[in-house]
């Protein structure tokens, strides 16, 4: 196998899977993917049947980004075959108290066109029998909204990658880079590669990648963990009957309808900090009971026994904004941080990072996501990492 490519990733869960299909589109074999451990493991943040996707952002710069992710995730769905998105619908509640601020979201959606309808309690009911909410609480429905099979496209994303030409390792972690003029030597499992450009996408371990360039960034890993529960009425969650929801609060609520698993899909953030190498796999019994508890109040036809709970980490940047940038010193090497809600953009993201690498620049507007921006605060080497 040779030894040199033009283009390396570093990490292959979501957004490293979807960066090495679309530099492989343009690059073919000379795309090298490094993972450090099996492909599909469920250590990291990307490995469930679904993720949320949607166009209600508070931001028009997000909702735009959200409806190339629409066109991004078509391109792949062509090319592989695989069927990634599915589209439900997607309805937010909106409680009187909270922080997040529901014109924003509402004013960002109309600048860029996107469909809407705002419901009081009564249309949220007559329209989806399933939830029960008072009067205090508003719903917004998107019709677009939904799901992205996430198992089924980080797959995709791979085997297309794979396809094109590109070569990709499973259990190589990368221990070493090396900057070399016009070129950076990369160690992963012992074996010894040169790459031209460099993408980090290591999710978690991010700092522990950039510590070899002497930087660091200010993020949080924190566990979590969502459930499924085998309601009794599972036709009335299917797909075509159910949206996706989430309770618009900072440690919100949120589910899905049936997919991948038999049973119905509800969470709340838990933000717990850890040790992505020192982490449990055990769920947090707490936080199920709450979310059983949520589902009694809101959606009880939902409820039933737990089928399984399944964890894992999360990326957090200080202010939920991605990092989407070259290195400071290091113009052919980027670093994508997907600081908690990424996937539904995972593939627009990859081809993002292609166009940066390739062409030298892109047209989204990724401006928010700047490694420099002040609330990342300064990037001096790492202490212990
Ligand atoms: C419970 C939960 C719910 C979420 N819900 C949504 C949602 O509804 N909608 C949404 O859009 N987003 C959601 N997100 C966020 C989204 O899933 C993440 O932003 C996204 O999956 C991040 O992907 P990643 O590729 O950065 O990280 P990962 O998938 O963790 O991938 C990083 C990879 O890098 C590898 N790696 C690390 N270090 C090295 C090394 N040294 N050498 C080689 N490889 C290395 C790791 O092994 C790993 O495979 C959710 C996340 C969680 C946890």
């Amino acid at each position: 196998m040779k030894n040199s490519f033009d283009y390396i990733v570093i990490g292959l869960g979501g957004l490293g899977s979807s960066t090495a299909y679309w530099l492989s589109r343009r690059a073919g074999a000379e795309v090298l993917g490094l993972e450090r451990f099996e492909f599909g493991h469920g250590r990291g943040e990307s490995q469930d049947h679904s993720r949320i996707i949607r166009l209600t952002y508070h931001t028009e710069d997000y909702v735009r980004l959200a409806q190339q992710a629409y066109a991004a995730w078509d391109t792949l769905e062509e090319e592989s075959g695989s069927h990634v998105v599915l589209k439900t619908g997607e309805i937010n509640f909106w409680p009187p108290v909270t922080t997040l601020v529901e014109e924003d979201y509402l004013k960002s959606m109309a600048v860029c066109g996107v469909p809407f309808d705002c419901l009081d309690h009564r249309e949220v009911m007559k329209r989806f029998p399933q939830f029960v909410v008072d009067d205090a609480i508003r719903g917004v429905y998107q019709p677009q909204g939904g799901l992205v099979g996430a198992i089924a496209a980080n797959e995709a994303h791979r085997r297309m990658a794979t396809q094109n030409g590109a070569v990709l390792l499973d259990n190589r972690p990368v221990t070493s880079i090396r900057p070399m003029e016009n070129a950076y030597e990369v160690v992963a499992g012992g074996q010894v590669f040169q790459g031209g450009k460099l993408v980090i996408a290591a999710g978690p371990w991010t700092n522990q990648v950039l510590a070899h360039f002497g930087l660091s960034l200010p993020l949080t890993v924190t566990h979590e963990q969502v459930s499924y529960f085998a309601s009794p009425h599972l036709d009335d969650f299917m797909p075509e009957r159910f949206p996706v929801w989430i309770w618009m609060i900072l440690d919100n609520y949120y589910g899905f309808p049936v997919y991948g698993a038999q049973g119905v899909k509800a969470a709340k953030d838990r933000f717990a900090p850890v040790d992505p190498d020192q982490r449990g796999f055990d769920p947090d019994p707490v936080n199920e009971e709450e979310v059983r508890s949520f589902l009694q109040q809101h959606i009880p036809r939902a409820v039933g026994p737990l089928l399984y709970t399944k964890t894992c980490l999360l990326t957090h940047t200080p202010d939920i904004d991605f990092v989407l940038d070259r290195l400071p010193g290091h113009p052919d090497c980027c670093v994508v941080v997907g600081a908690t809600h990424a996937f539904k953009f995972a593939s627009v993201i990859g081809q993002t990072l292609s166009e940066l690498l390739v062409d030298g620049s892109t047209d989204k507007r990724i401006d928010a996501f700047q490694f420099s921006r002040p609330a990342l605060g300064k990037h001096t080497a790492p202490s212990n990492l």
